[in-house]
């Protein structure tokens, strides 16, 4: 991946959030699976965005993202760190959900950033958690496993958002001993958010 495909753009401006998911619906992306397009869930203004890898089944059918087993996992995750779904923003780098819900593939990630890099200008959150690999990746440039990269702060550099990676919280539910270190990435989070000027 080349450093100036990351903030790749979708060669349009867009005024608004609604405007870029209209834009979404309308021409997905090369290689979208025709499956629903979830676009993203919360403050339009976050300071803090949550970014996760691909909708899954209850995704698709509610079209809306973190829905699912996952999605009341990470509800809980920011309850222990008083912060409510309103609060903040939760998307995906992928906006439909990859046939049987598989890992969506570098070409799929590839097709679908240019409209999370504009769902991110239109937001300009000040703090981005990368949930998973994929996430972290997307957004970063980077290769390494999410073992490797969580629980350290990155520059987003489109916008000049500090980065967190920690764990998908789908991982966590298949490993729960991974959770005691997705704790400390949290905890890291909610310090910087109470950090940031109003
Ligand atoms: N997993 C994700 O990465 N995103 C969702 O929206 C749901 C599950």
């Amino acid at each position: 991946m080349e450093p100036g495909d990351l903030f790749g753009s979708t060669g349009r401006e867009y005024k608004s959030l609604a405007e870029l998911e209209e834009h979404i619906k309308a021409v997905r992306c090369a290689l979208c699976s025709q499956a629903r397009v979830v676009f993203g869930d919360g403050n339009p203004r976050a300071r803090l965005v949550f970014v996760g890898e691909a909708p899954g089944e209850q995704e698709d059918k509610q079209g809306i993202p973190f829905v699912g087993r996952a999605g009341m996992l990470l509800n809980k995750m920011l309850q222990a760190i008083r912060l409510t779904r309103e609060e903040v923003y939760i998307c995906n780098v992928r906006k439909c959900r990859p046939p049987n819900n598989r890992t969506p593939t570098q070409a799929e990630i590839v097709a679908c950033r240019p409209f999370l890099v504009a769902q991110l200008r239109l937001i300009r959150p000040r703090i981005i958690c990368a949930l998973g690999s994929p996430a972290a990746r997307a957004l970063l440039g980077v290769k390494e496993s999410i073992t490797k990269l969580r629980g350290k702060w990155y520059k987003y550099e489109d916008i000049e958002a500090d980065v967190l990676p920690t764990f998908h919280p789908a991982y966590l539910l298949r490993d729960p001993s991974k959770k005691r270190e997705a704790w400390e990435d949290f905890k890291l989070l909610a310090e910087k958010y109470a950090s940031i000027p109003e």
